[in-house]
């Protein structure tokens, strides 16, 4: 409680004294640290001290600004009046940091007079990814210890260790030890040293070459198409190698408080903070327990199977795959190997770190054995009903009562599944997704009879492959692939009313998708759409016209575009013609379409969606849905996903715009959802929607 436990401890150890920033669990830099920190500094210098060394307690140093108090009046003191403290004091300040220094952690130690660091502490300013610039001199301070090397830090907002921190210069020292004790020690050692403050150094920021920062920041800001934040710190790190330092630290402060407030810094928030709460399972039992996992097995070594066994062996689970023939086993091991060999080449993974990983995967054709052994079952066979209850029927009988038996179905349901087991309640889905190597994002599947200890283990072990588990109700196709689902009609119209493959993309990607829809459908194969519609007797007269015409995507060298041997894509001249003509035959006439109408109406399909998701309890929140996109379908996060788009469009326009959409195109399905008619009514948003629901 404030008041009885002090924010900021304050220790003697003879003449250094140690403040401690006490604020669990990451030493957030709130108001009452902020106010703590500066009476510990005057207090240390009433008392004659000869150092002072500022450290965190519990695991960490300082995660940096609260951003809760983002957007709330100010309190004081600010932090650049706490940093004022610090350097005009007599006594040296030392940063002793371990765990992370991130963001206003990292600029409090910047501010410093010196900085060292427990071995494997992560440093770094990841303002950037929250959408806005370092706000308390970091973009000024890091370039006057580093140079140039500043730019690729703040622009990239990745952390780096304390180990690269002192070959770049901005940590002094790497201490083994206790690092209280060790700190302690050195600050006795230093306490005569004569220490240049940040601020005051001159030598790394000589020499401003603007041609060489204009071509570096032109490179690093590359990759982030359409997000504000990366040229913010650009514009506030160049100020640093061109103006006096407190001109920098306004260029700063402007760019700060002016993306602090934007539209993709509130996004990119949401996001951070959804992603830590999607995780969360509100109705999970308190007593439920993840099984022990010390060995995974995998039934089927496709692309996707492979991909899930290298997630596991990534992470340090032993692995096995089961495949039906030794050559289909040997394949899918290569296929492994292969993909890890790629990332040796290009000096992403060391040659040691590959052999490990290699040794945790194995493989076999025996599949009682395996499943005899395993702690957990990923099913990953074809996506063919009749094969996967078999299979489970088999699973049943071989696999150790109480281990928990997953299917990575990504559209057929998980009861049925569990229909051909004796033991429902530990059958679950674990939906990845391709390249399930590298996406992070896990829709877990609960099906009517899940049970707590299968829902938490699916939690657990996708946690610690590397994944982010987000658990989701049983339905045809669960919540990324139902909902991306329902722009097919849209997208199906606009291509006939006028627009064509190339229009919508270009939208969709300048609006940050990593791809546009029709790009997506070349790589992922158009025939599989095409097999989807036969089985349930509907029709896309666009698709089904390009399928026709042997153009089945990528595979083919031509789907909705023509590629070249680099796979690069190319407008097709036969597909305009194949639109054209069917716009005519079916006396569509054509029109000009405006960007803005193509956003919403290939957006607006998937909010309805979403609606209909969170009335029928198929996700537990909102931002579930977000996270989901943002995670798994190239939704760039500074937009904040499809749920945080509608909100910030508000609930009646998007209520408007859906029957108006309904109404001119004829799509019944775009109809408002009923939940979307209540929040228009109520003036209510997803964001502040009642819930948690019930999957
Ligand atoms: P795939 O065809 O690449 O691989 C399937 C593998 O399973 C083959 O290697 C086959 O030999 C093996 N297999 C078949 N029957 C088997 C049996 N009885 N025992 C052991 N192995 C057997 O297919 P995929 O793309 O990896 O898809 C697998 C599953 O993952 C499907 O359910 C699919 O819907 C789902 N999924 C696919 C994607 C994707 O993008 N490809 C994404 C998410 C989920």
């Amino acid at each position: 409680m404030a008041g009885e436990q002090p924010f900021v401890e304050h220790a003697r150890d003879g003449d250094v004294h140690v403040l401690r920033i006490a604020n669990p669990p990451v030493n957030t830099l709130r108001t009452e640290v902020r106010a703590g920190l500066l009476d510990g500094i005057k207090a240390a210098a009433r008392e004659g001290a000869r150092a002072i060394v500022l450290i965190g307690s519990g695991r960490n140093y300082s995660a940096g600004a609260e951003m809760t108090e983002f957007g709330k009046p100010r309190k004081p003191p600010s932090l650049p009046e706490v940093f004022d403290a610090i350097e005009q004091s007599r006594i040296p300040v030392i940063a002793a940091i371990h765990g992370n220094a991130l963001g206003g952690g990292l600029e409090l130690a910047l501010a410093c007079h010196a900085r060292v660091a427990a071995p494997g502490a992560q440093v770094g300013l990841p303002e950037v990814k929250r959408g806005f610039v370092p706000g308390a001199g970091g973009t000024q301070r890091l370039p006057r210890l580093i140079g140039m090397e500043a730019l690729r830090l703040i622009v990239s907002g990745d952390p780096v260790s304390a180990e690269e921190a002192v070959k770049l210069g901005f940590v002094d020292a790497v201490l083994q030890g206790d690092l209280e004790h060790a700190a302690v020690a050195w600050a006795r050692e230093h306490a005569g040293d004569r220490f240049v403050l940040a601020k005051n150094r001159t030598d790394k920021i000589a020499g401003y070459d603007a041609t060489k920062f204009d071509d570096a920041a032109k490179k690093l800001t590359a990759r982030s198409r359409g997000q504000e934040s990366p040229k913010g710190c650009v514009e506030s790190v160049r100020a640093a190698f061109t103006r006096p330092f407190e001109d920098g630290l306004n260029v700063e402060r402007e760019q700060f408080t002016r993306l602090v407030q934007g539209e993709q810094s509130q996004a990119l928030r949401h996001i951070f903070f959804g992603e830590r709460e999607a995780v969360r399972i509100p109705d999970l039992p308190a007593d439920a327990r993840a099984a022990t996992v010390s060995k995974l097995v995998v039934i089927g070594g496709g692309t996707m199977g492979g991909g899930i066994a290298m997630s596991a062996a990534n992470n340090g689970l032993p692995v096995t795959i089961v495949e039906t023939s030794e050559d289909a086993l040997q394949k899918g091991l290569a296929r492994c190997e292969a993909n890890w060999q790629r990332t040796v080449s290009s000096g992403r993974l060391s040659q040691a770190e590959y052999e490990k990983r290699r040794a945790l995967l194995t493989g076999t054709t025996d599949f009682g054995k395996a499943v005899g052994e395993a702690d957990l079952v990923i099913e990953a066979v074809y996506e063919n009903m009749e094969v996967k209850k078999e299979i489970f029927g088999r699973l049943d009988k071989v696999a150790r009562p109480g281990v928990v038996l997953a299917s990575n179905t990504s559209t057929l349901s998980i009861d049925e599944i569990a229909s051909a087991t004796k033991r429902p309640e530990l059958v679950v889905g674990m939906h990845f997704f391709s390249p399930a190597n590298v996406m992070r994002l896990l829709e877990n599947v609960k099906g009517t009879k899940s049970g707590p200890t299968a829902i938490a283990t699916a939690t657990e072990v996708g946690k610690r492959i590397g994944k982010l588990p987000v658990l989701v109700g049983n339905c045809d196709g669960f919540v990324g692939n139902r909902m991306t689902g329902k722009r097919g009609p849209q997208i199906e119209k606009l291509l006939l009313e006028g627009c064509l493959p190339q229009d919508i993309d270009r939208v969709m990607e300048a609006y940050g998708m990593a791809m546009g829809p029709l790009a997506t459908g070349d790589l992922a194969g158009l025939d599989i759409g095409a097999a989807v519609r036969k089985a349930r007797g509907t029709v896309a007269p666009v698709a089904d016209a390009v399928v026709a015409a042997g153009r089945l995507g990528q595979k083919t060298s031509k789907g909705y575009y023509d590629y070249d041997e680099n796979r690069k894509r190319i407008p097709s001249k036969e597909v305009e013609q194949i639109i054209l003509d069917l716009a005519e035959k079916m006396q569509v006439r054509r029109r000009k379409i405006e960007d803005g109408e193509i956003l919403e109406r290939v957006l607006l399909p998937m909010v309805n969606e979403g609606a209909r998701i969170l009335e029928e309890g198929i996700a537990y929140r909102a931002i579930d849905i977000d996270v989901i996109f943002v995670n798994g379908f190239g939704w760039p996060a500074f937009r904040g996903g499809p749920m945080f788009f509608a909100d910030r469009l508000g609930l009646k326009a998007v209520r408007d715009k859906l029957a108006h959409y309904a109404e001119a195109t004829g799509d019944r399905n775009l109809q408002p959802a009923a939940l979307i008619e209540q929040l228009a009514k109520e003036g209510g948003s997803f964001a502040t929607l009642k819930g948690p629901g019930k999957v």
